[in-house]
């Protein structure tokens, strides 16, 4: 699943064309990188959602405004989410994708004896909680407009196997896998498709946050544990996965969860 040909019958980059898509979680990392490359699928217009509004805002005009649009939500707030959905829905008539990526990494090294359950709040407000409401109003906004759309969230391998420590991470990302194959079976007779795409070990800012570490540090430190060499994993490559989701290549699959890390988790 290399570089942005995943979708593309005779080298045509259309397979998102005229579709509408909301990106959370768009202004970095895997979620910019799926920005970049549905623009080079024909979206007509993907609305950033984030918190980071100078770096959302700077990728929007990269892009060019007339085919994307920066809009700061914090996922956590319900209502935020509401007026995403409403506003993009309003502006451009109709939402046909949402990846529902806005998450946070977190760096407790507890194991489950001394569990700090004050922290949890937050990392399950952004990655339960707030996946939870982008999928809700995603797919109200589908039922209404009648639209067989396509949600993307974005899960973890850490939903695949237990962890030495981080347990608060892994008991969220099990969470969104939950609701993925909850929604896609309660999603199906309206043609609306739910999956999940679970990276593991992508040089982003929030890996970076997660060790201390640069950009080439972390790809060096995942690299070790790719079972296919020769590359590192980078976020064009869930990138690809997300495209894959969310056009019609996949247009009978749904509650799948899509594992993008090199071979990692059947290694570990
Ligand atoms: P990132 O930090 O580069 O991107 C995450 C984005 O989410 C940021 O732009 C951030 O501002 C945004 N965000 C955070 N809280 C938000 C909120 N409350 N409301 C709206 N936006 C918010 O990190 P990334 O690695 O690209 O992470 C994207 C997703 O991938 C996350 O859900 C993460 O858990 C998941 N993931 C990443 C990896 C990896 O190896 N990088 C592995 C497994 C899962």
């Amino acid at each position: 699943m290399a570089g942005s040909t995943i979708c593309n019958d005779n080298n045509h980059n259309n397979k998102l064309d005229g579709k509408v898509a909301i990106i959370t979680g768009g202004a970095s990392g895997i979620g910019e990188a799926t920005v970049r490359l549905f623009a080079d699928n024909g979206v007509r217009m993907i609305v950033i959602a984030d918190i980071q509004d100078e770096l959302g805002q700077q990728v929007a005009n990269s892009i060019g405004l007339h085919r994307c649009n920066y809009i700061h939500c914090d996922v956590t707030d319900e209502d935020q989410v509401k007026a995403l959905v409403e506003s993009t829905v309003r502006d451009h008539g109709q939402l046909d994708i949402m990846f529902s990526n806005a998450g946070i990494v977190s760096s407790s090294g507890q194991t489950v004896l001394d569990l700090d359950l004050s922290a949890f709040d937050r990392l399950f407000a952004v990655n339960v909680r707030g996946m939870a409401a982008c999928v809700k109003y995603a797919a109200r906004a589908m039922v209404e407009g009648s639209v067989k759309g396509s949600i993307v969230c974005t899960g973890s391998v850490a939903a695949s196997r237990g962890g030495k420590r981080r347990t608060d991470y892994h008991m969220s990302k099990h969470a969104v896998l939950g609701l993925v194959r909850s929604a896609s079976v309660q999603l199906g007779s309206f043609g609306i498709r739910v999956n999940c795409v679970s990276p593991y070990g992508v040089a982003t800012p929030a890996t970076c946050k997660l060790y201390d570490m640069g950009m080439e540090d972390v790809e060096k430190l995942y690299e070790q544990h790719m079972r296919l060499k020769g590359d590192v994993l980078r976020a064009r490559h869930v990138a690809d996965a997300v495209l894959f989701l969310a056009c019609s290549e996949s247009e009978l699959i749904t509650g799948h969860d899509l594992v993008v890390d090199g071979g990692y988790l059947l290694n570990n």
